[in-house]
């Protein structure tokens, strides 16, 4: 096969960042096999490159080099590490423009949200850089009174990591900082949609000084490269970011050999407005909350619950606001991309004409964008009845369903009334009714009068089937490793 991807080269600086082979090893290989896989610009339908599928066996050579990597890379000096992580984080920023335009030419979303997700993703790097110097802060006081009690953190061993196509490029390096600062090494695979931010972080992680073997990267079908990932016992730990139907698939296959997993999956957010909310405020966190990566966000408000004497006002408002967004492809920096495939926008489609069908009424939106075949108007349903699909399946596109709701603890349970906990937000002014609202929503998060709240210092993830496990912050590199008790009688 040979090395392609000739139009994403011609838009960026760096043309060496654009990879179309796998790395294994230390080692830019394409598959014995010839077999490749298109990767197309989402705005345009206009195919950038050919990415080489790996085998089965060729997947599992990335575990043989990540095992055979693992005693150096897990008992190299922390020091050492970390100057590594530190220069990988150095270089992502000093090539935050080219890595962004990678992403919006495979991803689609915004060019400012592309260069903001680098710096994210980086600042995943960097915390990690330093935290790999101090896994092992915690003592113990003895319960015995000849003996002297320990407990050290362990790296688990080669991890799997994979990664979907909402944010290419921060998925990854938040798991593999996480892991590759705990001691661990990694194959990763990330989605067919979107492989090529991936491939120049792998790009950028061998000039870091990254050793041969401790950072893989494999791209090809999913079950083909990580099926065997998940029966192989060598691989101690699972990380995955993505749907929750592919979480248990993968929780499934992984139970064989009892692997550590961290889940990030769907997820499913209520926003709760009460009356005496800065009505400013609410409408603008919450069209932030709904539109952000053209609304294919696990973060994303799926659910939006407005107190009924302030409903009528915020329905207008939040409308008016939705009417102003722009729509384009993501160079041209609008409010909202193209979508990723048409799955996605068959689902707007399916959740439009199902609440329609049920009773919503249609505020704003509602159909295909005459842009090109993967736009998706942004829209706004508003008395969405409660049976509506909208209502309970994950939308993952810019349509927003609006409902009125009576009293807290009506909203409450109707918040909490979903298989999926990732977040919540809640908009009031009332210290005691924040107060209960933050303990009684069943979700990993609850941001309050805001929607940004995710970064490196604090631990990311969801109850329920959101997921098992937490990203960032200690805890995130904490999951990679094992606690090991030892104890010595000096008799
Ligand atoms: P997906 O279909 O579950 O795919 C996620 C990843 O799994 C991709 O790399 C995909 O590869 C891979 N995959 C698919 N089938 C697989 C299989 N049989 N075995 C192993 N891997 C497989 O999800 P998506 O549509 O890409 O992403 C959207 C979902 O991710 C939403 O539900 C969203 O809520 C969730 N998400 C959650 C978070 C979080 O942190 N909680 C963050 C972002 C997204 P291919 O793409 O190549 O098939």
């Amino acid at each position: 096969m040979l090395d392609t991807a000739l139009s994403v080269r011609e838009t960026i600086q760096d043309k060496a960042l654009v990879r179309s082979f796998s790395y294994i090893n230390g080692k830019w290989c394409a598959s014995a096999t010839g077999d490749s896989f298109g990767v197309s610009d989402p705005a345009s339908g206009d195919k950038l490159g050919d990415v080489t599928a790996m085998s089965a066996e060729e997947s599992l050579a990335a575990v043989d080099a990540a095992q055979a990597a693992f005693p150096d890379w897990s008992g190299m000096l922390p020091q050492k590490r970390a100057a590594i992580l530190r220069r990988w984080f150095e270089l992502q920023i000093e090539h935050k423009e080219d890595l962004a335009r990678i992403m919006v030419l495979e991803q689609g979303k915004p060019i400012s949200e592309a260069r903001g997700e680098i710096e994210y993703g980086a600042a995943f790097v960097e915390f990690y850089a330093e935290e790999s110097k101090r896994p092992n802060i915690e003592g113990v006081t003895s319960h015995l009174p000849d003996a002297e009690v320990e407990l050290w953190r362990e790296p688990v061993g080669v991890a799997a990591l994979i990664t979907p196509w909402n944010f290419p490029s921060a998925m990854l390096t938040r798991k593999a900082a996480a892991a590759l600062a705990a001691g661990c090494t990694v194959v990763a695979h990330p989605s067919g949609e979107t492989p090529f931010s991936a491939l120049a972080l792998a790009e950028l992680a061998e000039r870091a000084g990254v050793p041969a073997g401790v950072f893989n990267v494999v791209t090809g079908s999913a079950p083909t490269v990580v099926e065997p990932w998940t029966r192989d016992p060598r691989v101690r730990a699972l990380s995955f970011t993505g749907s929750t139907e592919i979480g248990k698939l993968l929780y499934r296959q992984s139970a064989d050999t009892v692997k550590r997993l961290v889940m990030e999956l769907g997820g499913h957010a209520p926003v709760i407005v009460f009356k005496g909310a800065d009505l400013d405020v609410a409408v603008a966190e919450t069209i932030k909350a709904k539109f952000a990566t053209s609304g294919q966000d696990c973060l994303g408000a799926n659910r939006i619950f407005v107190e009924r004497p302030i409903y009528k006002e915020f329905c207008d408002r939040f409308t008016e606001a939705t009417r102003r967004l722009t729509v384009g492809a993501g160079m041209e920096d609008p409010d909202i991309g193209p979508l990723m495939n048409e799955k996605a926008i068959a689902k707007q489609e399916e959740h439009v004409a199902d609440a329609l069908t049920k009773g919503a009424k249609l505020a704003c939106g509602g159909k295909r964008h005459p842009l090109g075949p993967l736009f998706f108007e942004p829209t706004v349903l508003v008395d969405v009845p409660a049976d509506a699909l909208i209502l309970s399946e994950e939308t993952f596109g810019p349509v927003a369903p609006i409902l009125p709701f009576d009293t807290e603890d009506e909203v409450i349970a109707r918040a909490n009334d979903s298989e999926f906990g990732l977040v919540a937000y809640v908009h009031s002014h009332d210290p005691r009714r924040i107060y209960r609202l933050s303990r009684a929503l069943q979700f990993g998060m609850v941001a309050v009068n805001r929607t940004k709240v995710t970064g490196a210092p604090i631990p990311f993830g969801g109850t329920k089937q959101s997921g098992l496990g937490r990203e960032g912050a200690r805890q995130g590199m904490e999951e990679f490793t094992e606690i090991k008790y030892v104890c010595r009688d000096w008799a």
